[in-house]
């Protein structure tokens, strides 16, 4: 299957180069050339499916022109080696919990999938090496480290603001070693973005090492989310739901994860529409209701992962709408929720229903509480634990929350950076030596 840029100015790629490339040469993103429906008897065996099973046979469709079918199969089902349950929270309210994965957030699922590929594309060019770039405020960076860790032929540099994460956030990118370098950049995170962005720019650094990046502009990273859309399906049909009435509600930052949904109905999954859920970043939400698409500077929230002022996945959206506002938005609606609201839920949620809600699941499950209509299931995304955001959740709900096994044994590592300051040509230089 060949990959088109979104812009249409440049030829197709294969698979293997929009992985290594990231962003297509005429800074349009990636798309599959054309989407397949699947079968329709794949639907009927949904419901009894397992998640690796389902993850395998999706992969297939996707990428079996491009990667031998016991290779695919062996790094789908490695990649997807955490359970992702749907759970009920209420009566037509169910979480998909996408925090089961190594550092606790659904990006894990597109981080552990790509680091997969991108050693499978190694797997034959022993001297390639290839050097994953990626900027963090906090959680994509640890599922991204975390994802590539140990992977042959990849090196990864998380640049990230010093002394703006949070504890448990650095451990989980700066006590791994092996492959995986943390910088500890004098700056903001915008600093970092911009150190990154220039690098792929910059001709020497270009000329001299492989760059990519592993935001969720990569196919590699945004398609597999879908194999959680038709697992969430699934469960929901088997536990005696009305299939046709599923709405799916996505907290939604870049796009990238409500975008695999979009495409895995696409290919036939009976999702009646979907609702895209935003904090106070409303850009998208306002796109809906007025047409003008008018990106500005994120604003800080609670749920701070969505905390996003020009969606970098707004183009793939209108690309599969053919730019067309009344298609858009006949299978999307939105919402917007101040802090106030997004705190006002995870309490309110918490009595009377016993579920802990992080702030961003917290967003979704409010919006399908005041939008979903009669007959129909809601089903939000959980996008990460409760616990990453402990000061936060605690400080709102009054309620302790303990910190799993896995979180806290990051915080148990021994921390290993390299200092510099937000300036390229030290950063150039640093990447030079490597
Ligand atoms: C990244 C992230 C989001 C936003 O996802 P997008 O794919 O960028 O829309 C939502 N919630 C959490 C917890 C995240 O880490």
């Amino acid at each position: 299957m060949k990959y088109r840029s979104t812009k249409g100015t440049v030829p197709e790629v294969s698979l293997e180069e929009a992985v290594v490339k990231g962003l297509a040469p005429d800074r349009g993103l990636y798309m599959p050339e054309r989407i397949t429906v699947m079968p329709e008897d794949f639907f009927d065996r949904l419901p009894s499916m397992s998640l690796p099973d389902i993850a395998s046979e999706v992969a297939s469709v996707l990428f079996g022109e491009d990667v031998d079918a016991d290779s695919l199969k062996a790094l789908t089902v490695d990649a997807m080696n955490f359970p992702i349950p749907l759970v009920k929270v209420k009566e037509g309210i169910y979480s998909l919990e996408l925090f089961h994965g190594p550092t606790l957030a659904f990006k894990d699922v597109g981080a552990r999938f790509m680091a997969r590929l991108l050693g499978y594309f190694n797997r034959d060019n022993k001297d390639r090496m290839v050097n994953v770039l990626v900027a963090t405020s906090g959680d994509t960076g640890s599922a991204v480290a975390n994802g590539f860790l140990g992977v042959d032929g990849v090196r990864v540099f998380v640049l990230y603001p010093k002394g703006k994460v949070s504890p448990i956030q650095e451990a989980q990118f700066t006590t791994l070693g092996s492959n995986v370098s943390a910088l500890e950049i004098e700056g903001t995170f915008d600093d970092c973005q911009a150190l990154v962005k220039q690098a792929f720019l910059d001709k020497d650094l270009n000329d001299s090492m492989m760059l990519t990046s592993a935001n969720s502009i990569n196919v590699a990273r945004f398609l597999p989310q879908m194999f959680y859309y038709f697992y969430a399906w699934a469960q929901a049909v088997a536990a005696g739901n009305d299939p046709d009435n599923i709405v799916m509600c996505v907290p939604s930052g870049n796009f990238g994860n409500i975008c695999a949904g979009l495409i895995a109905k696409r290919m036939g999954l009976p999702v009646k529409r979907f609702i895209a859920a935003n904090n106070a970043n409303d850009i998208f939400y306002q796109y809906l209701v007025s047409g003008q698409y008018n990106p500005r500077p994120s604003v800080q929230t609670i749920a701070n992962a969505m905390d996003v002022g020009d969606p970098s996945n707004f183009v793939r959206v209108l690309d599969l709408y053919g730019d067309d506002h009344k298609r858009i938005t006949a299978d999307i609606s939105g919402c917007t929720y101040s802090d106030m609201q997004i705190a006002e839920t995870m309490k309110s949620a918490l009595e009377k229903t016993g579920y802990q809600l992080d702030p961003h699941g917290a967003v979704a499950y409010r919006a399908l509480e005041e939008g979903l209509h009669t007959g129909e299931t809601g089903i939000f995304l959980e996008t990460a634990h409760p616990a990453k955001f402990k000061e936060t959740v605690e400080t709102i709900t009054g309620v302790g929350i303990a910190i799993p096994e896995r979180l806290r044994s990051f915080m148990l590592g021994t921390k290993q950076t390299v200092g510099l300051p937000a300036d390229f040509k030290a950063f150039k230089n640093y990447l030079l030596s490597c």
